[in-house]
């Protein structure tokens, strides 16, 4: 008998949520990671659960009500990873009327939600705070609601939840060679060692490396697909409302200006097609200046390519059928046959859709299993047991039981894992109780647990996929992250 019955190569969002799907619906499943989980494209998204306005426009309305519902799901079972927010959207008077404007916001709140979240409205922005950050001539914005999400977080919570229901999760495991037969044979370097699995069933889930894990791993046809790259600047802190702007950029696309992490502002994003090694996606200088550009034709505060603190680059691919891109929806093939392991192909899509595409691509293996019913929508995430709109009160909870915490450093961790934080605190009644201090936030004890409970095995899985705190961090204080890492594992 076959050790698993999947094996999943790639450890993004599209991976762990195939993983926590099908391990929930009785399939022994592991997953396979060469890296760290969410180490490519899906630590680079643009943080947004939405159901994409912009949608209307293309009128993919059925796609913008099944997104709205999805929103509505993340809402419910990762209240801390997923946050509300207010989009506003300042009318322009060289871009799209205000009429289409307001009636695409009015269609917007008809097909989503019945999360509660506030419904759209006309604001003018000369009496409102959202007017501060913007140049003169902008007197209305129109707003609705949606959502930003800790996207790197997502994955990593995902592949928890998969592991605790019995799912094996290997990261730095990259998955060399395939031999098909009834069922896989697969070859990996885990960790310097070499090791064989098998299972009757493999799922290609590597985003931007789909086409080269089929070719050279699996040694299939490559599907068709186009690969793209998206890119992201971060500059200091361009405004204090707690609002995300979206812009109508001149070239017809929607820019976005998100707050990141307290004393930054995330503008996105930048996309054209990609060529090269997904490992090493750089931002052009050119996607950095058109960034630049269109912040600049709004906000009152110029920037430059120089206030450029970070850029959020990743690759993935496209479906290009017949011509035509479903960008949010990805794509997935079913390739089987007499005497042939099934082997599922999952690549693309967008964050806020990436439960439903699991649970899809999980009941096209159906026929080959007994399993039993979709379960994702209602079970929420580890440490999301709690209802969205009573994050606030959580944050209280912690401070009221924890009270060396500050508000923002409360607000940190309830974000990052909700309820789960007690793990972390446990009985600590003051500061030094959690062991070394790395920067102002990060403890010790929180190291530790990333360690043991979250695979983390290097400084930056910690700055910059457990947490963002690698925007802060001061040198000194990362060399002595990682000789406490060094010395804990
Ligand atoms: C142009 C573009 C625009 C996008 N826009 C949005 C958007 O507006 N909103 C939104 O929500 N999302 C957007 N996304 C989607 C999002 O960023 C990711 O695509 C999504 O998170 C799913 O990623 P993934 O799991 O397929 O791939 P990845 O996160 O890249 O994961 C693939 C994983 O496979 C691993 N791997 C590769 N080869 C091997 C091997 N041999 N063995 C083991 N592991 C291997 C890699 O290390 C990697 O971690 C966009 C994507 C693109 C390309």
């Amino acid at each position: 008998m076959a050790d698993y019955d999947l094996a999943i190569i790639g450890g993004g969002l599209n991976g762990v949520s195939i993983a926590r799907d099908a391990v929930g619906r009785g399939l022994r499943v592991i997953l396979l990671e060469q890296g760290d989980l969410g180490g490519g494209a899906s630590s680079a998204s643009p943080r947004l659960i939405h159901g994409d306005f912009a949608g209307l426009e293309r009128r993919h309305i059925l796609r913008v009500r099944s997104a709205l519902a999805e929103r509505d799901v993340w809402l419910r079972i990762a209240p801390h990873l997923v946050r509300p927010m207010r989009f506003a959207i300042p009318a322009h008077s060289e871009e799209r009327p205000d009429w289409q404007l307001r009636s695409w916001l009015l269609l917007y709140d008809r097909l989503g939600s019945r999360s509660g979240l506030p419904a759209s409205a006309t604001v003018d922005v000369t009496h409102h705070p959202l007017g501060n950050a913007l140049k003169r001539p902008f007197g209305t914005a129109f707003e609705c609601s949606d959502c930003v999400v800790d996207d790197s977080r997502l994955v990593v919570l995902t592949a928890v939840d998969a592991a605790a229901r019995g799912a094996v999760i290997r990261t730095g495991a990259r998955c060399t060679r395939a031999e098909r037969g009834k069922e896989w044979r697969l070859v990996t370097i885990d960790r310097g060692f070499r090791q064989v699995v098998t299972a009757r069933a493999v799922a290609n889930v590597t985003g931007a490396w789909t086409p080269s894990v089929a070719e050279t791993v699996l040694r299939v046809t490559p599907p068709k697909v186009a690969a793209v790259q998206m890119s992201q600047i971060v500059v200091s802190r361009l405004f204090d409302c707690d609002n995300i702007y979206v812009f109508q950029n001149s070239d017809g696309r929607l820019i976005f200006a998100s707050p990141y992490e307290r004393d930054f502002t995330l503008i996105g994003t930048a996309s054209h097609a990609f060529k090269g090694d997904p490992a090493i996606v750089a931002m052009a200088a050119d996607d950095v200046a058109y960034l630049c550009d269109a912040a600049n034709r709004y906000f009152r505060e110029r920037i430059e390519t120089v206030d450029v603190v970070r850029t959020l680059s990743g690759a993935n691919v496209v479906p290009s059928l017949a011509g035509r891109r479903h960008q949010r929806d990805g794509a997935m093939l079913l390739d089987h046959g007499r005497g042939k392991a099934p082997l599922l192909t999952v690549c693309g899509g967008d964050v806020t859709t990436a439960r439903l595409r699991a649970e899809r691509a999980v009941s096209e293996l159906t026929p080959f299993y007994p399993m039993s019913p979709r379960w994702t929508a209602n079970a929420p995430l580890p440490g999301g047991d709690f209802a969205w709109n009573r994050f606030d009160d959580e944050v209280e909870e912690v401070r009221e039981r924890w009270r060396f915490l500050g508000e923002d450093q409360a607000k940190r961790l309830v974000a990052a894992y909700g309820t789960k934080v007690k793990e972390i605190l446990g009985d600590a009644r003051e500061r030094s109780d959690l062991g070394p201090a790395f920067g102002s936030e990060l403890t010790g004890a929180e190291v530790r647990y990333l360690m043991q409970k979250e695979w983390a095995r290097f400084p930056d899985d910690i700055l910059w996929r457990r947490s963002k705190l690698g925007m802060t961090m001061q040198p000194a204080d990362r060399e002595a992250l990682a000789a406490f890492m060094a010395a804990s594992s």
